[in-house]
């Protein structure tokens, strides 16, 4: 039961090109067993996604899960072969098995205000590649998009021009690379890999501060590469000047071209972007859900699609629809991004409304009926328990009502309380939610 689960979030999840969950009988409660396609797809689940899955699995099952991998059956002759690349680490340098992912590219990257800019260069570069900006240097924080724009251009380059050499390498690699190429007296393959490529692309080049000899040798390569008018792309977290322990002349060369930031994406992207990954998994959630999210994970795309999976797993496993409640639940305990302010009517709104399954509009709406007249009186009293708002204030943020009204709604619902266990569980549950979710402050 519990592998059913989580094989409906990890395989709709966004990285189901990496993941194949085996069959039930790997799950005996305490250890699962996940089949991986290769050794590049394990060392990328290692890397990235381990965590991911792991907080997939501890919402679906309280108990301690180990989890490890295997590869699959057929592979096996790839792992063999994964041997002999040992042997000659550059022997299959530009092989049409690509290191990309497919997921990264042009048309599932989402535009916005913040990366537009970002996104345009990467295109210009992928079409003309060292014709314009060369090196193109891609800077900022973590889970913005730099690797995913990065493959999207070899990707979309590999398309223009399926005889382009195009080498992707994350910089830590290149470090091992270059120090096992030592010793290994490998060098001169190691060089013609990288000088021969005609667009490299090199990811998280702030790897490289500090390792002298790697710069020297890097140095060389970009030289050669710029030289022989090969496009050379460069990802970092920070911009060339910031990038400490890293030798004059390399800061230079990597100044001498494009330098352009990606920035965290304001609300409407962040919706958008859900929206677009919801769409892409076969999920549809409504509107106010995916608002709902996207004003709570403010800070990096990465922890967007994580917030998203953990609300897919959620209601998963709850076997409910997503909504706006669903949504608060499942996402109380990750940080919310308001947590540093304090509760507002509207958060108090919210909550009510989607527990009682109204709209907000009719809760600051004239109408009288008890459908809504009820959830709002009890708003109000949750309001008044829970801020310091004055009684007019209130009746102001629920639809221009008299403060005798709130009063008045104030005093049913304490009345009430006296003797309805329901409402007294009810108040409890949606207190605990509003607040909670504010503890963190
Ligand atoms: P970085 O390399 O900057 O740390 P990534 O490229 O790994 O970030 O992006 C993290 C995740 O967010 C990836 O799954 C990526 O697909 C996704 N992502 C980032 N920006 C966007 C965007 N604008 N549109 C769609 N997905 C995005
Ligand atoms: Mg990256």
């Amino acid at each position: 039961q519990t592998v059913r689960v989580l094989q409906g979030i990890l395989e709709k999840s966004v990285f189901e090109t990496w993941i194949h969950l085996t069959d039930a009988h790997s799950f005996d409660g305490h250890h699962l067993i996940i089949r991986v396609p290769s050794p590049m797809a394990l060392d990328h689940i290692n890397k990235y996604l381990l965590d991911t899955i792991q907080e997939a699995i501890s919402v679906v099952t309280p108990e301690p899960v180990t989890v490890s991998f295997v590869l699959e059956e057929n592979q096996a002759h790839r792992s063999q072969k994964h041997k002999d690349y040992r042997e000659h680490p550059f022997e299959d340098e530009f092989t049409n098995q690509t290191p990309f992912n497919p997921k990264y590219t042009f048309d599932t990257f989402v535009i916005g205000e913040r990366n537009r800019l970002a996104h345009a260069a990467s295109i210009a570069v992928a079409e003309r590649p060292a014709q314009n900006y060369n090196p193109f240097f891609l800077y900022g924080g973590v889970g913005l998009g730099k690797t995913h724009l990065m493959h999207a251009i070899g990707q979309h380059a590999l398309r223009m021009n399926a005889n382009a050499k195009v080498v992707y390498i994350s910089c830590e690699t290149f470090v091992n690379e270059f120090v096992t190429a030592l010793q290994t007296r490998t060098i001169d393959d190691f060089r013609n890999k990288y000088r021969r490529a005609d667009i490299l692309l090199i990811d998280d080049i702030q790897f490289i501060a500090g390792k002298e000899s790697t710069q020297e040798e890097f140095f060389h390569t970009f030289n050669t590469l710029h030289n022989d008018h090969k496009q050379i792309v460069i990802t970092s977290d920070r911009p060339p000047k910031d990038i400490e322990r890293l030798e004059n002349r390399l800061r230079s060369r990597f100044s001498g071209g494009l330098i352009i930031d990606v920035k965290p994406p304001e609300f409407e992207t962040r919706v958008a972007i859900l929206r677009k990954k919801a769409k892409a998994e076969g999920f549809s959630i409504d509107n106010e859900a995916l608002n709902l999210i996207a004003t709570k994970v403010e800070t990096n795309v990465r922890e967007l699609e994580g917030a998203l999976i953990r609300v897919i797993a959620y209601s998963s496993m709850m076997n409910r629809d997503i909504d706006a409640l669903l949504v608060e639940e499942a996402l109380t305990d990750i940080l919310p991004a308001d947590a540093k302010r304090p509760l507002t009517v509207a958060d108090i709104q919210r909550v009510v409304c989607s527990h009682f399954q109204i709209q907000l509009e009719d809760m600051v709406s004239r109408g009288r009926q008890k459908e809504i007249a009820y959830p709002r009186q009890l708003a109000m009293y949750l309001t008044r328990t829970l801020t310091d708002l004055s009684l007019p204030k209130i009746g102001r943020e629920f639809g221009g009502r008299d403060h005798t009204t709130v009063l008045h709604a104030c005093e049913k619902i304490s009345e009430d309380l006296k003797n309805d266990a329901k409402l007294q569980l009810l108040i409890h549950q949606l207190t605990d939610q509003l607040v909670i979710h504010n503890a963190k402050a």
